[in-house]
């Protein structure tokens, strides 16, 4: 922990060593070419719902989301959960390396581009929201370095502070799938009225959905007409 802080914060400014594998870098950049190279964007055919690989097929949905209602329209995911985008999550959300907001903004916004996702029709962007307590012990929310760094990209309003998590949730990586559904289940509720709006929420990774799904349920109590999520990785 304390090697990683003091690694992280020679890193800014002296980048020297790759984030993920150390290796000296000539340029200052976070990671080395190598590294780069393992970051693998979620590529088609993937389903048309929540992004997960698939073999071409006439519905363009996954077995999951063949008969399965979701309180979101669409899950788009930006890469693969590959041992360098779990490296560098890692640090960006356990080792207060907030800074690699720079990397995963330009991560996002490629894969965006590649897709050719527009955010016109959206009314504003959200992240899903931490609780206030683990936002105090962490000092950022990573999903919100993310939503604001893609609000600015599309030039869209930011609307943090929205959706509130309402009970602490125990840390979701330690948790087994079906503990994890039951362990967001009402966790977030929507403060204010929504009635017909188009809303992006961004989350850093997609794993079994069961935090998106509670999330946009609250907003889609207060009346909102489309949600679409977005996230920096999925795991497979
Ligand atoms: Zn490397
Ligand atoms: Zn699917």
């Amino acid at each position: 922990m304390l090697r990683t802080s003091i690694r992280a914060a020679k890193n800014i400014f002296f980048p020297a060593l790759c984030f993920c594998c150390e290796t000296k870098l000539s340029t200052s950049q976070y990671i080395c070419d190598k590294c780069r190279n393992q970051i693998k964007f979620l590529l088609p055919p993937i389903c048309k719902l929540c992004s997960t690989p698939i073999k071409n097929n006439k519905t363009n949905l996954c077995k999951n989301c063949l008969n399965s209602y979701y309180p979101y329209n669409k899950v788009i995911c930006a890469t693969l959960y590959t041992s360098t985008m779990q490296k560098l999550i890692h640090l960006f959300k356990y080792k207060h390396c907030d800074y690699l907001i720079k990397l995963f903004s330009s991560i996002l916004t490629t894969y965006l581009s590649n897709i050719a996702f527009t955010a016109e029709d959206y009314d504003f962007i959200t992240a899903v929201p931490m609780h206030p307590a683990k936002l105090k012990e962490r000092g950022y929310n990573q999903s919100a370095l993310l939503a604001h760094a893609l609000a600015n990209y599309f030039k869209k309003p930011l609307k943090n502070g929205i959706i509130y998590e309402t009970k602490l949730r125990d840390s979701q990586t330690k948790l087994k799938k079906e503990e994890r559904i039951k362990n967001t289940t009402a966790m977030f509720w929507a403060k204010e009225n929504l009635t017909a709006k188009k809303i992006i929420v961004v989350d850093d990774m997609f794993t079994t959905g069961s935090t998106a799904q509670s999330c946009c349920q609250a907003l889609k109590e207060k009346g909102a007409a489309r949600i679409t999520v977005i996230t920096l990785s999925k795991a497979q």
